[in-house]
């Protein structure tokens, strides 16, 4: 298929489970179809469990790309999206995080466990080091990231975090009022599919 460059790529963190309230599915499917109906690109983890395998299926759904990009332990465990438009088997963690950084303009964190904050720290510790100089967002449906983001808070009134880097986290409740910032503030515009022009 000849396919037109897509107009922003976007790296998604989210849990491999669906968690208890639909809402949370439904926000992951929301932020896939946001992707694809801005003819833009997902850049995630390659899986197809719980909210990954949502927002995949649903950027797919759209007229979007989907880049997956998934440790070679976990395919081997059968755990990858296998419609995915690229499929990047890599060897380790490391390298698919770095790889996921590399192909994404910009970042994003839906609700998840352990591995989505893991993935959302270290994306941040890198920005504010300076390792890459692209935004860095948590979506905070329902006030799910309302605690870690008093936390962060926390740490600035202790004294171990400036403000500064509080202020590198873009939040939002809704993908609608998050996603068109991101995009924005990585110095990209969104754009209609060339089959909807
Ligand atoms: P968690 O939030 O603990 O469910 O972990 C989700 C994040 O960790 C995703 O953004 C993935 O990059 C990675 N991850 C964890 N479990 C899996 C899995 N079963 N398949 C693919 N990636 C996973």
């Amino acid at each position: 298929m000849n396919r037109m460059p897509p107009a922003f790529s976007l790296c998604v963190y989210c849990g491999s489970r669906h968690g208890n309230d639909p809402v949370f599915t439904e926000v992951a499917q929301e932020v896939g179809h946001w992707i694809g109906e801005h003819a833009g690109q997902l850049v995630y983890g390659g899986g197809r469990n719980g909210l990954m395998g949502e927002v995949a299926q649903a950027t797919l759904a759209a007229g979007g790309s989907v880049v997956g990009i998934i440790p070679k332990a976990l395919q081997e465990r059968e755990w990858a999206h296998d419609g995915c438009s690229e499929l990047h088997v890599v060897e380790t963690m490391h390298e698919r995080k770095r790889m996921m950084m590399e192909r994404a303009d910009a970042f994003v964190a839906l609700p998840g466990g352990i591995g989505t904050f893991e993935e959302f720290f270290e994306v941040w510790t890198w920005r504010q080091l300076g390792y890459h100089n692209k935004p860095v967002g948590l979506l905070n449906t329902q006030g799910y990231y309302d605690n870690l983001l008093d936390f962060t808070r926390q740490s600035t009134s202790a004294g171990f975090m400036g403000e500064w880097q509080n202020e590198l986290i873009r939040s939002a409740p809704t993908a609608s009022e998050l996603l068109p910032l991101l995009i924005n503030e990585a110095g990209l515009s969104t754009a209609p599919r060339a089959d909807q022009l």
